[in-house]
């Protein structure tokens, strides 16, 4: 038996103990808890679950070029003509976000062209929906593409998202990589992930057998593929689309933008019904992105007509005008962005340039899933990776009445995040026959610590020491 003895103990639910002594079993499990004096600093909670990731994306673009800091298309350009060119010869650059530019200016093709060289590159937006890319690249890509502009050097949709099925990375190169963003993973406090790939990354990830908990989504485009080889061991969802997004004002929001626009669902009652069936015969879940509020309410009409199908709803930023679509607890579950709220709804942010401000208050209405008696996990969705970093979006959301209280929020991005993934032994308060997949924190949040101040200290997977001192846990 090894043994664990905090200062401060939150086990998931209740309100938090003082001095806590966990006994950690052979086969990594909690087998005691019991109260102490002393032990070390900090606030001992069940570790972080980040239900929405794309791990194998987030972890090519770890080892490439990082855009997410420029403030300016030139600024991008520059720096990817002074990158270091890999071994596929491709320069792709990452997590570009116009919206925080000075000037928020797209390059233009020709601009592109002319400070790369005539080195094939590739610039992916933050969201990931949009893609830049520079005539060298265009000229790789087979004509009648769909979603590829060769006006503008511009991918949309299908052809962004799915521009590494066209181009794959090598796979030794992706599981190195892959490792890599493993080990920033434990260090954020996280030990199980959902994760939203294509089906050749979903193989790899299953074959590379992760020490993270891992929970895939494979996108409908490989569904017809997922079918005929049969889901695999780690593949819980087919991962759909019902609409865009906000930066790409492509999201199904009810009534117009503020520049008088409206969008559609991208999926109609047909191509919805079709993925339901898909689910059902690969036997596996539903998770579909959908944002604005028409979306929602598409999502939740096919569900009615597919009721043995459990659905997943990502993001569901405009959730408000969509209360009432028919969700029901045992079948719908929610998963949703603190992290957006930091980034897009805060005076200034992103969402007022697309809405007017009484409509972008009610956005990431938290406070209402959970009223509603609806699961709700958080996931980051790698904007960036990290639950510390997306906490106050819950907890300092901008409308008071949508607001978490802290434990509400470390649920959500705990056992609840758990709950959403299938980890169902995780979305259990932590006691005796609970795996000992734990987080010390530095700071309490309970006791009004800023989540910003707050770090990781040491993180434990099945008992195993993953993050910080391995002689923190006391063997006896
Ligand atoms: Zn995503």
């Amino acid at each position: 038996m090894r043994f664990l003895a905090c200062s401060r103990f939150w086990p998931g639910k209740g309100p938090v103990l003082n001095g806590v002594r966990a006994g950690i079993g052979p086969g990594g499990r909690v087998e005691s808890i019991e109260p102490c004096s002393g032990g070390l600093p900090g606030l001992l909670i069940p570790s972080f679950v980040d239900a929405h990731v794309h791990f194998s994306w987030k972890a090519l673009e770890l080892g490439s070029l990082d855009c997410s800091g420029v403030r300016c298309a030139d600024a991008m350009l520059d720096a990817a003509s002074r990158a270091p060119v890999p071994e596929d010869g491709l320069i792709r650059g990452f997590g570009f976000d116009e919206s925080s530019w000075d000037d928020p200016a797209l390059p233009t093709l020709e601009r592109m062209d002319e400070v790369l060289g005539g080195r094939p590159a590739i610039f992916t937006r933050v969201c990931g929906h949009v893609a830049l890319v520079d005539s060298a690249l265009l000229a790789l890509i087979p004509e009648g593409t769909p979603g590829v502009d060769r006006e503008t050097g511009r991918l949309t949709e299908e052809a962004s998202l799915g521009f590494n099925r066209m181009f794959p990375v090598p796979g030794a190169h992706l599981v190195r990589s892959m490792e890599r963003l493993q080990e920033h993973a434990f260090s954020l406090g996280v030990t199980g992930i959902g994760s939203m790939e294509h089906l050749r990354e979903a193989r790899l990830i299953e074959e590379w057998a992760p020490r993270l908990r891992t929970a895939l989504g494979v996108f409908s485009g490989d569904a017809e593929e997922l079918e005929r080889r049969g889901p695999g061991k780690k593949v819980r969802w087919i991962k759909a689309f019902a609409d865009g997004t906000f930066g790409s004002w492509n999201a199904a929001v009810d009534g117009n933008y503020l520049d008088g626009s409206s969008c559609a669902p991208m999926a109609d009652e047909g191509r919805l019904s079709e993925l339901f069936a898909a689910a059902s015969r690969c036997r596996v879940g539903l998770c579909v992105h959908a944002i604005g509020a028409r979306a929602l309410r598409a999502v939740a009409d096919a569900s009615r007509r597919a009721p043995s199908v459990r659905v997943r709803l990502e993001h569901a930023e405009e959730f408000m005008p969509a209360v009432d679509a028919g969700w029901h607890g045992n079948r719908h579950s929610f998963c949703m962005q603190p992290n957006f709220v930091r980034r897009w709804q805060m005076p200034g942010g992103m969402y007022e340039s697309r809405l007017p401000h009484s409509r972008v208050r009610e956005l990431n209405p938290f406070r209402e899933v959970l009223s509603r008696g609806l699961r709700l996990g958080f996931g980051s969705d790698g904007m960036p990776f990290g639950p510390l970093k997306g906490l106050a979006g819950a907890t300092d959301h901008p409308n008071p009445a949508q607001r978490l209280t802290v434990e509400q929020a470390l649920r959500a991005y705990t056992l609840d995040a758990a709950g959403v993934c299938g980890f169902e032994d995780l979305a259990a308060p932590v006691a005796p026959g609970r795996p000992a997949d734990l987080c010390l924190l530095s700071a309490d949040p309970f006791s009004g610590a800023p989540w910003e101040e707050i770090g990781v200290k040491a993180v434990f997977l099945d008992g195993e020491t993953v993050f910080g001192d391995p002689g923190i846990l006391e063997e006896e």
